[in-house]
């Protein structure tokens, strides 16, 4: 047994599921399709679920085995599945808990591919999806009904940066039987403990914090543990035989296992490696957006800046309780014209014009002109997307390098 410790420690010494052969300290690439048996009773123990072992790299490998691992000590969770992508973490989740004919409740500022996953892609197969502003129980309650399966937000809105009251979703969803499904790809695990807010599931998009700095594209579904799968009936099924491991078992021998989203063993490597390094990632991160942040507050041409750790924000509050302080390593802020934006993107030389998050580089993006370009005017109205707005996610360079660099690009 390792002594409780801090979340950097913790991730460098979770062990194997099974000794390695040469005790390496870094846990190899099991780059394989196929496992062999050394009989056929031996498969045949193994496919009636008596003798655990991989079989085929669709459903389970080692390497990706200690990916998972490593999150579920981490996240202090009851399962994880790593899967391919964010996508494939949110897609898997919500196949997995719904059927046609059944709804779920979303916020309504989502990540843009969120968006099309519920407004088309799982309508078109008879999933609904009500949307709301999350900000008032009673309007939520009021899209309750016998076929709701679930509330589904984001920890923190991005590019808005605004920070739901995560308490009271997890008092209506307790109220009504419902699961409360977090996407927390903002929040990496060292700084939000899903589980102890009422989360149920986590989902992940590691492609951004967790993957070291843009490494590899990867997803993960967290399952806090916390919920009587009795009250859901697309899951309850798989109960007798998995227990509290019923959602886990239903994605791994159903939904993921048969729409193949597996993640890829290389990918697995350095997905480990980037909760690692985690910690003083993020910790780096949230010094410079300290920093950038305060300086951005300062300067005359800056018309608006929004981050939830700087403490005149909307959002410090629940940021303090829920993320101890550290909301992320996004923030967005304002100059007077679109034209200034693009003058200001276009002189940056260290900053780097893309639309990624949480990379080792900081990143910038004119929200309205790019991932929102699809959306009507009407659309970006409600989602408060300015087209005075820029979003930076904040990397791990130098912090006066960054500060001489926007402050050059606004003069
Ligand atoms: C990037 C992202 C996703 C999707 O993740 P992919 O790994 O790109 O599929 C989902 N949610 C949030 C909040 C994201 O930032």
């Amino acid at each position: 047994m390792m002594p409780k410790t801090g979340f950097t420690t913790k991730a460098l010494n979770v062990p194997y599921a099974k000794e390695d052969p040469h005790k390496a300290l870094q846990m190899p690439v099991y780059e394989a399709v196929a496992y062999e048996f050394d009989s056929a009773e031996q498969i045949e123990a193994n496919f009636k679920g008596e003798y655990i072992a991989h079989v085929y790299s669709r459903s389970s490998s080692p390497t990706v085995e200690y990916f998972e691992l490593k999150l579920k000590a981490l996240t202090e969770s009851q399962g994880v599945v790593a899967v391919s992508s964010g996508m494939a973490a949110i897609s898997n989740t919500i196949m997995a808990i719904t059927r046609a004919g059944e709804n779920i409740i979303s916020g309504n500022r989502l990540f843009g591919h969120t968006l099309a996953l519920f407004k088309q892609t799982l309508a078109e197969f008879g999933l609904e999806t009500r949307f709301s502003d999350l900000k008032n129980a009673e309007e939520i309650e009021a899209l309750i009904d016998e076929k709701t399966r679930a509330i589904y937000f984001e920890t923190v809105t991005n590019p808005q940066l605004e920070i739901p009251d995560i308490e009271m979703l997890s008092e209506i969803a307790r109220k009504h039987n419902l699961l409360l499904i977090a996407d927390s790809t903002i929040t990496p695990p060292n700084v939000f403990m899903a589980g102890s807010f009422g989360v149920n599931i986590e989902v992940i998009s590691t492609t951004k914090y967790i993957s070291g700095g843009a490494t590899s594209f990867g997803g993960a579904i967290v399952d806090h543990g916390n919920f009587d799968w009795n009250l859901n009936p697309n899951v309850s099924t798989y109960i007798q035989k998995f227990g509290k491991n019923a959602l886990i078992a239903k994605i791994k021998k159903n939904i993921y296992r048969n729409t193949g989203g597996s993640m890829a063993p290389q990918t697995a490597r350095f997905q480990i490696q980037g909760l690692d390094i985690l910690e003083i990632r993020v910790e780096r991160c949230y010094q410079n957006c300290m920093k950038l942040g305060k300086f951005l507050s300062g300067h005359a041409k800056v018309k608006r800046v929004d981050y939830p750790g700087l403490e005149n924000d909307r959002g410090y509050e629940r940021a303090k309780k829920y993320f101890e302080g550290v909301p992320g390593t996004i923030m967005s802020f304002d100059l007077e014209s679109k034209a200034a934006c693009y003058r200001f993107m276009n002189k940056l030389k260290i900053i780097r014009r893309a639309t990624n998050l949480n990379d080792n580089k900081s990143l910038i993006i004119h929200p309205e002109s790019t991932i929102y370009a699809e959306f009507t005017a009407q659309e970006r109205n409600v989602a408060d997307i300015r087209d005075t707005m820029m979003r930076l996610s904040v990397g791990i360079e130098n912090p006066d390098d960054l500060i001489s660099d926007i402050e050059q690009a606004l003069e």
